[in-house]
């Protein structure tokens, strides 16, 4: 096995020695169905004159454990793969894909855009972090399609896009966002999460760089944290691949592991979750208590039209607004009293989850009050969770028609 096993053979008799440096044999050819957990920080060169740092492994061969084992690359390449993606690097999760592409992309005196509607701890990092480094931050309504070029500025450098927007649920005209950014030399971001990285083409809409949380739908089981990011574009591989090795961003091959297994049953998961959800959602449009549901399936999500248009599917989160006369406490109480639906958040995993949600300080138009509900919909059979639901809202206070 070790290179330099010959010429240093009187030198590995001790126990002691043997311990590190063992000349034990296994049988080669093991072939399974299964990519390996390759663990590593240090990796081996063949020689002194061999040894390089560099985060490329198209330029130079594996380096260092920093930028990926074999699991991690595996896992890389599939996910660009997914998603028509050239190259995707790989995150602790889907926050810190979010800051990498914000840290490698941007710089001092540069402007980005965010929709009201993007994932609020996005929002909170381009508010806190990137206003500390001198960033211009300003946040655009999710809807407003092409009128975006209102917003635009000469150091304009990036536009996020997050298409259905978070919690509520807004589709985006993400080609036409796109179109007048790159007229205007930005480039686009989008957070993919949502689609899973398969049920909206982010690159054929001319999406510069497509990011998810692989904790959802690929991971898929509630059991790990990763984030992926993914372009096209030379120079923004460049500057990505430079941010992570310096920013020290890596993944647990572990992780990899679990997450190339989730890959393996994503199509089957994510067609069940699909339509349990569509079916739930329209049962719970039709119930009295109900002002509005937010999924984007349904003709009642703002931005319906674009996803006809330009989604393949939905997945399995969406939201609900209790009609006005409904307070806080209910709402509340309408969770707590649900049993298949623990509290929690996070989604894309087997189990149904429910939480409620009130607006975040980027989201100024918010027009929900205190009475939306967010759901994720799992794996469990569709008439328990609608039994379920249905003793929660009956046991709702009759306010009366006034109220
Ligand atoms: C969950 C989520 C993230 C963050 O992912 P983590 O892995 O939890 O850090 C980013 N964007 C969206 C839309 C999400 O739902």
């Amino acid at each position: 096995m070790p290179i330099y096993a010959e010429a240093r053979d009187n030198l590995l008799s001790n126990w002691k020695t043997k311990l590190i440096h063992s000349q034990a044999n296994v049988p080669q050819g093991f072939r399974s169905l299964v990519t390996p957990v390759f663990r590593g920080s240090t990796t081996l060169f063949e020689r002194a004159a061999d040894a390089v740092d560099h985060w490329d492994h198209d330029e130079s061969p594996y380096s260092y454990g920093l930028y990926g084992t074999p699991t991690a690359l595996e896992l890389a390449a599939r996910i660009a793969e997914l998603e028509h993606g050239k190259k995707t690097f790989l995150t602790p999760g889907g926050q810190s894909a979010i800051s990498l592409i914000n840290l490698a992309l941007l710089k001092a005196g540069d402007h980005v855009l965010l929709p009201e509607s993007v994932y609020g701890p996005n929002a909170n990092f381009a508010a806190e972090m990137l206003g500390k480094f001198g960033v211009d931050v300003q946040t655009y309504t999710p809807t407003v399609g092409e009128g975006i070029s209102a917003d635009l500025r000469a150091n304009t450098r990036l536009i996020w896009c997050e298409s259905p927007g978070s919690v509520t649920m807004e589709v985006q005209d993400v080609r036409a966002i796109a179109e007048v950014a790159h007229r205007a030399g930005a480039l686009v971001v989008l957070d993919n999460t949502y689609s899973a990285g398969v049920y909206f083409d982010a690159f054929a809409h001319g999406v510069d760089v497509s990011m998810q949380a692989l904790t959802k739908y690929i991971g898929g089981h509630s059991d790990l944290l990763l984030g992926s990011v993914t372009t096209n574009d030379h120079a923004v591989y460049k500057s990505l691949g430079a941010a992570s090795q310096q920013l020290g961003l890596t993944v647990s091959p572990d992780d990899c592991a679990l997450a190339l297994r989730g890959m393996q049953t994503l199509a089957v998961r994510l067609a069940a979750i699909q339509s349990a959800a569509i079916r739930i959602a329209k049962w719970i449009a039709a119930r009295p208590e109900v002002e509005i549901v937010l999924h984007p399936a349904l003709p009642s999500c703002p931005g319906h039209d674009l996803w006809l248009r330009d989604f393949t599917g939905s997945t399995g989160v969406f939201s609900f607004v209790l009609k006005k006369r409904y307070r806080r406490q209910d709402v509340v109480d309408f969770i707590d009293r649900l049993r298949l639906f623990p509290v929690g958040y996070s989604w894309g995993g087997v189990t149904s989850l429910a939480v409620p949600w009130t607006a975040g300080a980027h989201r100024p138009n918010w027009a929900y009050g205190e009475r939306l509900i967010r759901l994720h919909i799992g794996l469990e059979e569709i008439d328990d969770l609608l039994a379920d639901l249905t003793r929660s809202f009956e046991a709702l206070p009759a306010y009366g028609p006034g109220a």
